[in-house]
């Protein structure tokens, strides 16, 4: 179990607060006329955390559907075969990469070890 417990900074002075109503509170007491630098500051910080898990989650995104093109490939070779008299011409014509000869998992692995 993870709890994320954040403190919340007043970018102007460095003050720092437990929660968020409190440091907008300050923030309003203390530095009124900088309110709006403040939350255009804090937008700004939020997309781009908000970009960074984006990217992670395509990435994660892109190499699930990596391996569901890998399983649904060998998957389809298990059929061609078991159908031998029937129409197996395209799935042994020999333009197959080579991972379908041995275990598939491992150029899986080898091309996620690079990146
Ligand atoms: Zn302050």
């Amino acid at each position: 179990m993870t709890v994320i417990s954040e403190l919340y900074v007043c970018p102007i002075c460095g003050k720092t607060f437990s929660k968020r109503e409190s440091l907008a509170g300050h923030i309003a007491r203390k530095h009124g006329s900088m309110v709006i630098v403040v939350k255009a500051n804090v937008v700004l910080k939020r997309l781009q955390e908000i970009e960074k898990q984006l990217r992670d989650l395509s990435n994660e995104i892109g190499e699930i559907k990596y391996l569901l093109e890998k399983i649904s490939c060998s998957e389809t070779r298990i059929v061609g075969e078991k159908e031998e008299d029937f129409g197996t011409v395209t799935f042994t014509s020999g333009d197959l990469p080579s991972f379908l000869q041995n275990n598939p998992w491992l150029s899986v692995l080898s091309k996620r070890g690079k990146s």
